[in-house]
């Protein structure tokens, strides 16, 4: 079985520890990773603290260019990277290849969409200024960033955080989730190739509760990107030791549908945001929001779609595949059994062979079902009746999430006076929930985060003003 080690300061670590990575399909061990110890992730800090500077005092030419080759080696390596994928994360290959390539993409447009920094200069004639001083304010890098990623995007979210970061001249200590670990040192690995100086991107491995904590309490750290789950970020704005945090969390998306135009195009629509990789997917639509009159004609057409989602094996390019674990695919079960439990109609699905759970629609699901309310991250999608339209927007606002909203109307004026009332960071009228094109600010309120990712919010968010004010 292959080893991969963590890597700090461009170096392999010879890690006395190792962590299994599983095949989630096989669900045999796949490889197997290095498992640091908290004195080896201090010396990651060490090795990205000492290396921003002359980071920093490289040139925006040289950044670009090495981000370029890295960019370049990704898409030389793709059907390499794509596998590994495959097996560690059990996503269907294509959608793997896909990643590899939206994530070249994301490259090129953050190069692309950077200028050089602001810099504001303040004198005698600017309102308020006494002749005496002139004021300089830079955008500079912060320093030393933490960039955490989830399991369900390994490459992109990853390399969303740590592109416009290292653009703007940073260092990183890099955690990727424990499924996904592969992929993270691989493309560290890269990074090297490509020519990165030694400690500017530090890959360190191990488990998440093993060593998080560790992690985001080094007191070097000047920054943080964390993209997974509420409970993780919680606990990570509680004892992290920077103040300055993106949290991407979870979402609880709903498909609105305001009148019964289109109905089979949306269907579609719906399964297909519904659905995809197995409905692990942070903007996946995860209830269906609509009156009894309209209930009673999608249920049909999405039971329809759904009847027609492939499942299988993450090679032969299905929608539906094995989830990440078995815990998550009884998360999912015991939500289903929940909701008949409590009167649900079991309109599709609801069966499973170990971690690969069939495509599940419920209908008539009402507002005490925890399948209402939790995230499942995993194929279930609830349909819930309302037919009152401030009943609907209330029972959306009432999630603890804030992610996305989808509403289907021909109504636009109408779909657009709803969206201003929803308590989401986005709102999509008529397209399915989902993050992208990467050149769009991407969000959560509530507890589905805060602050900002997107190209040029991280391209902000990874820098800050650094005043100098000279008096004459
Ligand atoms: P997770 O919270 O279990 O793990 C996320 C990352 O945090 C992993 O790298 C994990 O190893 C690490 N981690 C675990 N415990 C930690 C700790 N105590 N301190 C620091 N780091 C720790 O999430 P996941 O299962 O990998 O991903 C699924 C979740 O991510 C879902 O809730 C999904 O909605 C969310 N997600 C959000 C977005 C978004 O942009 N809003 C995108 C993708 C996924």
């Amino acid at each position: 079985m292959e080893k991969f080690k963590a890597i700090i300061n461009n170096k392999e670590i010879d890690s006395n520890s190792w962590l299994d990575i599983m095949d989630p399909t096989s669900e045999q061990v796949y490889a197997q990773v290095s498992a640091l110890s908290a004195e080896e992730i201090d010396l990651a800090f060490k090795a990205a603290k000492s290396a921003q500077k002359d980071w920093e005092a490289t040139s925006v030419k040289k950044r670009i260019e090495f981000l370029i080759r890295w960019k370049d080696l990704m898409l030389k390596n793709e059907e390499d990277l794509a596998t590994t994928m495959m097996h560690e994360i059990a996503k269907a290959y294509k959608d793997c290849l896909t990643e590899v390539r939206r994530t070249a993409e994301y490259i090129d447009l953050t190069i692309s969409e950077y200028n050089d920094l602001d810099i504001l200069t303040f004198d005698k004639n600017s309102k308020g200024i006494t002749e005496d001083i002139v004021a300089e304010y830079k955008r500079i890098a912060k320093g030393v960033g933490v960039a955490i990623s989830p399991f369900n995007y390994p490459i992109n979210l990853a390399v969303s955080k740590l592109a416009p970061g290292l653009l703007t001249g940073n260092t990183f200590v890099f955690k990727p989730a424990t499924q996904g670990s592969v992929i993270g040192i691989k493309i560290g690995k890269l990074a090297i190739e490509a020519g990165i100086p030694a400690g500017v991107l530090n890959v360190v491995t191990g488990r998440g509760r093993d060593i998080g904590d560790v992690i985001v309490t080094n007191p070097l750290i000047d920054f943080i990107s964390f993209t997974g789950s509420v409970p993780v970020g919680r606990r990570l704005m509680q004892i992290s030791s920077s103040k300055d945090l993106v949290l991407e969390l979870g979402g609880k998306d709903a498909a609105i549908l305001l009148d019964d135009h289109n109905l089979e195009n949306i269907a579609k629509d719906i399964v297909a945001g519904a659905f995809s990789y197995s409905g692990q997917r942070c903007t996946a639509i995860k209830r269906v929001i609509t009156t009894d009159a309209i209930a009673n004609k999608i249920a049909p057409l999405i039971k329809e779609e759904i009847a027609k989602l492939t499942i299988g094996l993450p090679s032969e390019n299905p929608i539906i595949t094995p989830m990440i674990d078995t815990k998550s695919a009884d998360f999912v079960t015991d939500l289903i059994n929940d909701a008949i439990t409590k009167g649900a109609s079991l309109v599709y699905g609801g069966n499973r062979n170990k971690n690969l759970l069939q495509p599940t629609l419920l209908d008539h699901v009402s507002v005490d079902m925890n399948v209402a309310w939790e995230e499942p991250f995993g194929p279930v999608l609830p349909i819930i009746r309302i037919n009152e339209i401030d009943e609907i927007i209330e029972v959306a606002n009432k999630s603890n999430f804030g992610l996305q909203t989808s509403i289907y109307s021909k109504n636009i004026d109408l779909a657009y006076q709803v969206a201003e009332k929803l308590e989401v960071g986005t709102v999509n009228i008529n397209r399915r929930t989902q993050r992208g094109p990467d050149v769009l600010p991407f969000l959560g309120v509530k507890d589905s985060g805060f602050g900002v990712q997107g190209i040029k919010e991280t391209i902000l968010s990874t820098t800050r003003y650094r005043g100098i004010i000279i008096k004459k």
